[in-house]
């Protein structure tokens, strides 16, 4: 492990220059890698030796971007996939065996969610919610073959703060494995593992790449965990595209730069909001109304770039405040370099039902804004007149 900082860790981890000397690292565009003779690929299946050989296992670009987001997250070992949601069910369905259990928070991602209601009882994996506000009543909901404890802080759409050590803690208790997606986050503002995690999971897709060009998914994580993950990929190949890698790779160069200016852009606009008579109340880690707000301060080095918020009137003024936003963006991305605006219940969690919605914090005319890098005076001055 490196022990320069974060940023100069993001830039100068790179593959060992070519023969050409190039500054910025090439995109290795090949699906395979060729032998010397037959010594050497004997030896190579028989992973004698640590080297490339397809890249639906590894490629050097893939390996750049992996060993950066070790680097981050603090992390042994890590797999890169073609999505966030390949991450999350390929890392699941390698650990998890029929009759397993999992103990998940009620809020977590959409997909993820169908995931765990939907896909895994085919395989005999069954699973139980808890209150993202009330962490003591895991306790209760863990049964004997409970195998792993699964959430996101913040959470999608909801903007609730789960507090990561006592998460760590209470997986230590009952000896259970505890897996994050660190999405929202990204690894420049909270490092999981540092708190007890022993894998983190993140979409590529959202402020890593920043600028809505990619899909991507990553996990990272303890050695003998993230093996298992990686002889599971690597038969059932949903990693991710070296030219995809390359892109984040160089992307991962600014992250934190970008997430600086994410989080000061949506900390302005949170206040903002807080203030405005056309508001029922505003949700945003920083923000000292927040419940969790404590919470947030230790384990995020600043709040994000996810304001949530309900309009005054409910699902009509919702919709007008909806239509008339001039500059934003309406779409279903997040963590992107341009401002997005979305409804999470006609969209993202339309799935759930609407107590499932409730209980994932989702109210009817609830707004998820990811505040992008435009200059905040025009993000301010579009949602100002929109609201109007
Ligand atoms: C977007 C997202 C995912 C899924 O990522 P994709 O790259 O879209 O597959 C998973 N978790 C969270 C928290 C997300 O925001």
């Amino acid at each position: 492990m490196s022990n320069k900082k974060f940023e100069t860790n993001a830039i100068r981890t790179q593959l060992k220059r070519t023969e050409n000397l190039e500054h910025s690292v090439p995109l290795y565009l090949t699906s395979s890698f060729v032998f010397e003779d037959a010594e050497d690929m004997r030896a190579s299946f028989a992973e004698e030796k640590e080297r490339n050989i397809y890249s639906r296992y590894s490629n050097p670009n893939t390996n750049e971007f992996v060993e950066k987001v070790c680097q981050m997250e603090g992390a042994e070992q890590g797999f890169a996939f073609a999505s966030g949601m390949a991450a999350v069910f390929s890392t699941l369905a390698a650990l998890l065996d029929s009759g397993d259990h999992v103990v998940s928070a009620a809020s977590i991602f959409g997909s993820t969610h169908s995931l765990f209601n939907n896909f895994f009882p085919k395989w005999n994996i069954s699973h139980s919610y808890f209150d993202v506000h009330n962490l003591d009543s895991i306790d209760d909901l863990i049964q004997p073959n409970t195998k792993l404890i699964y959430a996101e802080t913040p959470t999608n759409p909801g903007v609730d703060v789960l507090d990561l050590e006592e998460l760590g803690q209470i997986a230590k208790k009952h000896n259970v494995l505890l897996v994050i997606d660190n999405c929202f986050a990204s690894p420049y503002l909270q490092q999981p593992i540092k708190f007890g995690a022993d894998l983190v999971i993140h979409s590529g897709t959202k402020l890593m790449d920043g600028q809505g060009r990619v899909l991507a998914g990553i996990t990272v994580g303890k050695r003998e965990l993230m093996d298992k993950v990686y002889r599971f990929s690597r038969i059932t190949g949903p990693a991710l595209s070296p030219f995809n890698a390359w892109v984040l790779s160089k992307s991962l160069e600014t992250l934190a730069i970008r997430v600086d200016r994410h989080c000061d852009n949506a900390l302005k606009l949170a206040e903002f909001l807080e203030g405005h008579d056309q508001v029922n109340w505003v949700k945003y880690p920083f923000l000292k109304s927040h419940p969790k707000y404590e919470v947030a301060k230790k384990q995020m080095k600043a709040g994000g770039c996810v304001v949530a918020f309900e309009v005054k009137g409910g699902l009509e003024a919702g919709r007008t405040f909806f239509d008339s936003i001039k500059l934003l963006s309406l779409s279903a991305n997040l963590g992107d370099s341009r401002s997005i605006v979305t409804h999470p219940a006609s969209t993202t969690h339309s799935k759930l039902s609407v107590e499932e919605r409730a209980a994932s914090g989702i109210t009817e005319g609830m707004v998820r804004i990811s505040v992008g890098l435009e200059h905040i005076d025009d993000i301010i001055a579009d949602i100002s007149q929109a609201l109007g």
